[in-house]
């Protein structure tokens, strides 16, 4: 009957299909961006569990950030709802932290072992390296160092520091499950059982500890699934290393490899000009990506300002502009057109820069036009004001739920506090409250929780905003207008003010990547602004056109002003590259 032939596979084109439906073994999605890659993988697991039997406590999704491992479990729960509570969907420090928990003895840890905050990270390293500024100095070459799988001499004091408080750091939270699965095979071999389907999105953006750690997981026939883009490999300079997506193939000989070529996501031109500026240093060179949404057929528009503010005015203007005048259209509202610009709600909207602080006139320039925005912030609950003082008195042994300690804690640590610092572990209280009704009477899962990193980023991808992210930010996402301000030397590539001029050949390349994911953010409109000048470093500079943006196709792109209406798109069908 009909019902019975319908698939969870059904809204997969073919080539989709083809990777979701792979019955085992290794296998490797490399493709562009926008042509499903992260569709494939949670259309792919709901198959294998809801219609192959494969049971779902056997499979472990591995994602970057904790924010797309919760919206991959949220689209699983939508297509396999019977199984979803049973997969395991997580971060590579979240899986790590689960087998330290539950392996505490072996990698010799406490059993009420806690995640070092950055603060006792810091005082770990002074009592190592003596002061202040060579902990600072200590803790960034230390990091970076242990990720990409070496044991550095000088970590050994600070480690031990840590070790004497019964905590272990972010990076310990995967490179002790790799020490105890590489030193002891039983305990290896029995995650292997557990999770005999392994996926992983983003691959191309993973480090030689995480890569440890799946090839201890995964045998070289497994069912590994690894997914990624090497030309959006972007976290170089936090240890990950794209080498590993290429060397794929020979790590898993038997590995099947499918391409997509299919991009659903940007209109032709907007493809077309991100590709073209990547081109240079492209990884995938020859790759075949091919637009097939209905996203129109604007032309990339560039724009010159005078100075930041005036390129954030642009922005604002342009906003305006395509919402339709200076009134616009909530989503809520219904008021939807079937075509032409008052189709667009404020979350359609995007603006992406490289370095946090262009942020800054982009959202004066909102609020003075009355446009709402949400900016992405990364700052980590646990970092809050008044948050410190409560984890503390929550030391105390206790009982009940979560909250009521939490608010019991906060009235005792408040009473002995001046009424300004009373007043934030109150307002600590509120941000906590949702984690601690989640964690029932499970203090220690509440404070994992927290210290694994959930930020009190009120960014909410659905509220009806317009959003301000960093480029980095932006990896996975979509909106249909994006712009990239801030296209300048110095900024893409980013280069320190007074920073060394030995230009790092590689870091630019990556600049570049980065570039590339922005652009590639976009489905109908994309505005690429750079400004003359710019406060960096409390100095005007000025500055000139991203390098990286200087050949692009005249044919794909448009100089706009805000001010004059956009011209009607060329009817010529554009060619891509
Ligand atoms: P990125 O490299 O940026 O992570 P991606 O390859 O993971 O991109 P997705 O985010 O999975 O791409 O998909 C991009 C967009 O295309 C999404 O809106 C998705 O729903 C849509 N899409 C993907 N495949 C199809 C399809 N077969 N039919 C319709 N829409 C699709
Ligand atoms: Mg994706």
């Amino acid at each position: 009957d009909r019902a019975a032939r319908t698939s969870l596979l059904d809204g997969l084109d073919p080539d989709q299909r083809a990777a979701a439906e792979v019955p085992g073994g290794p296998l490797l999605i490399i493709a562009g961006p926008g042509t499903g890659k992260t569709r494939t993988l949670t259309h792919r697991i709901a198959h294998l569990v809801v219609e192959r039997g494969v049971p779902p406590e056997q499979c472990l999704a591995i994602t970057f950030t904790r924010r797309a491992a919760a919206e991959m479990a949220e689209r699983l729960a939508a297509l396999a709802p019977a199984h979803a509570g049973r997969l395991t969907v997580a971060t590579f420090h979240s899986l790590g932290l689960r087998i330290l928990r539950e392996q505490h003895e072996r990698a010799g840890l406490g059993a009420d072992f806690g995640i070092a905050d950055p603060a006792r990270q810091l005082a770990a390293a002074v009592e190592a390296a003596g002061d202040e500024k060579k902990a600072r100095k200590l803790l960034a070459d230390v990091s970076r160092r242990r990720r990409s799988g070496e044991t550095p001499p000088e970590a050994a004091g600070y480690v031990e520091a840590l070790r004497r408080q019964n905590l272990v750091d972010f990076d310990d939270l995967v490179a002790l499950p790799v020490a105890l699965l590489e030193s002891d095979p039983d305990v290896a071999a029995a995650y292997r059982d557990r999770f005999r389907w392994i996926s992983v999105d983003e691959y191309q953006d993973v480090d030689e500890q995480q890569y440890r750690l799946l090839r201890l997981l995964a045998p070289p026939d497994g069912n590994l699934t690894a997914i990624g883009d090497p030309d959006q490999a972007i976290y170089r300079f936090r240890g990950a290393d794209v080498g590993f997506f290429l060397r794929f193939r020979q790590d898993f000989p038997s590995a099947r490899t499918v391409q997509l070529t299919r991009n659903y996501r940007s209109n032709a031109n907007i493809l077309g000009a991100a590709l073209r500026a990547v081109s240079p240093t492209t990884l995938v060179p020859g790759r075949e990506l091919r637009p097939v949404g209905d996203h129109g057929d604007a032309l990339v528009g560039t724009h010159r300002a005078a100075t930041e503010q005036a390129e954030a005015a642009f922005v604002a203007r342009t906003i305006e502009r395509l919402l339709g005048g200076t009134s616009f259209h909530s989503r809520d509202s219904g008021r939807v057109d079937s075509d032409g610009p008052s189709e667009l709600s404020l979350s359609d909207f995007a603006v992406l820069y490289r370095t946090d602080r262009q942020a800054r006139p982009v959202m004066e320039a909102l609020t003075r036009a009355g446009l709402p925005f949400q900016k992405r912030s990364h700052d980590r609950l646990a970092d809050r004001p008044g948050v410190e003082h409560i984890l503390h008195e929550l030391r105390h042994p206790g009982e009940g739920p979560v909250l009521r300690r939490l608010r019991r804690a906060a009235d005792a640590v408040a009473a002995r506090l001046p009424e300004e610092a009373a007043a934030d572990v109150h307002t600590a209280v509120d941000l906590l409250r949702p984690l601690a009704e989640r964690c029932g009477d499970d203090v220690q899962r509440f404070r994992d929780e927290l210290a694994l990193g959930v930020e009190v980023d009120s960014w909410d991808p659905r509220a009806d905003r317009i959003s301000l992210l960093t480029l980095h930010a932006s990896k996975g996402l979509e909106f249909p207008v994006v712009f990239v301000v801030g296209c300048e030397d110095g900024l893409l590539p980013l280069r320190w003010p007074g920073g060394g001029e030995e230009d790092d050949e590689e870091a630019v390349r990556e600049e570049r990547r980065l570039l590339f994911v922005g652009m590639t953010r976009a489905q109908r409109h994309l505005y690429l602004s750079h400004a003359d000048e710019r406060v960096r470093n409390g100095a005007v500079r000025k500055s000139a056109l991203s390098p990286f943006l200087a050949d692009l196709d005249a044919a794909l792109c448009e100089r706009v002003d805000a001010a004059a209406p956009r011209r009607k798109p060329k009817d010529t069908q554009l060619r891509l590259l």
